[in-house]
């Protein structure tokens, strides 16, 4: 007698969005939307790379399902690259932006397919070991690859931000993708540097091992070990299991980062942000640029940073409007303070 076959549905999933502790703004964008998964970081100056990570989940969100397989994410990936380029060479204000993009979508077979651009990732749990599914587009994953950097020193590498792929930067965006046979009780996290910079592989692992039964548990930690971490950049978890059984109804969840700001936990001072203090919003020095493949070589020999000056600007600019406020603050006290005396 053979076994019945024995399909892969999702069980359940669980996503959160976090700016982190050091960005006023929020670039992350993700979407879990069975059958599709998939996160967005965006990049640019001012509100450009929140514009670019929007644009591109609202085109997964918009999307035609027809067909399946790397052909369909593929043009749902290509379907996103072009309204952010679109919107990028007709709107001066947000010229250069782009962001990252990686996609999980559930076959009716239970198998997984997934497309990425960017140095976004997707890892697997199974058996309580972590694997990391995707290879970053970036230029220290470049240099490990040609045996040029150490794994060890990519890790702190003062430009580990680079990226050599993007969506939004040209009219064509190269998607990698692959398909991937799922087994009973893997969970997949797909999320942003945020997270994955700031918190090691293993303790990425002993993380998710330890809330394996409560994915929103294990997203919350997720968000709170990266921000204990330092926070320095927005951190986003998409997390989803895959179990045996037939498919289930399942509630989409349409939420995006507006809906998803945790509320800080009672006792949680490594969930709170310094967002008061808007002198300390300086541009940080990882912030995320793209740089063709080609020119890697020339970037690292040249450091050119077009997107980060971009950025500096507007941090210049934020931190003018601190002190002019600050400014306005003190003239308002004096004049009331002598007012005061005056009388
Ligand atoms: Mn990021």
């Amino acid at each position: 007698m053979t076994a019945p076959e024995r399909k892969l549905r999702l069980g359940r999933s669980a996503s959160t969005t976090d700016p982190g502790r050091k960005r006023r703004q929020n670039e992350d964008a993700f979407v879990a939307r069975p059958p599709i998964f998939a996160i967005a970081d965006g990049m640019g100056g001012a509100r450009a790379g929140e514009i670019a990570s929007e644009l591109a989940a609202g085109a997964l969100k918009d999307a035609n399902m027809d067909g399946g397989g790397a052909e369909l994410v593929k043009r749902l990936v290509q379907e996103a690259n072009r309204r952010v380029h679109e919107r990028a060479a007709s709107d001066p204000s947000t010229s250069g932006m782009g962001t990252t993009m990686t996609i999980a979508l559930i076959e009716p077979s239970g198998e997984l397919t997934f497309g990425h651009v960017g140095d976004s990732r997707a890892y697997m749990l199974r058996d309580g070991r972590l694997e990391q599914l995707t290879d970053d587009h970036s230029l220290v994953a470049e240099l490990v690859r040609r045996g040029e950097l150490s794994a060890r020193d990519a890790e702190v590498h003062p430009q580990r931000s680079v990226i050599t792929r993007a969506l939004g930067t040209d009219p064509d965006v190269d998607v990698d993708t692959f398909t991937w046979q799922p087994e009973d009780g893997d969970v997949y996290l797909i999320c942003s540097d945020g997270l994955s910079d700031m918190v090691a592989g293993d303790a990425i692992e002993e993380i998710l091992r330890q809330n394996r039964d409560d994915l929103d548990a294990a997203a919350r930690a997720l968000v709170k070990a990266a921000n204990r971490s330092g926070g320095d950049d927005n951190i986003t978890a998409v997390l989803f299991e895959m179990v045996e059984g037939d498919p289930a109804p399942v509630e989409a969840d349409e939420r995006t980062r507006e809906f998803t700001m945790p509320q800080p936990e009672e006792d949680d001072a490594d969930t709170l942000h310094p967002e008061g203090d808007a002198v300390v919003a300086a541009p940080l020095a990882n912030d995320t640029m793209v740089v063709p493949v080609a020119d890697i070589q020339a970037a690292v020999a040249q450091e050119r940073r077009p997107v980060e000056s971009h950025d500096r600007e507007a941090g210049l600019g934020r931190r003018l409007l601190a002190l002019l406020v600050i400014v306005v603050l003190i003239a308002i006290i004096v004049v009331l303070v002598w007012q005061g005396l005056a009388r």
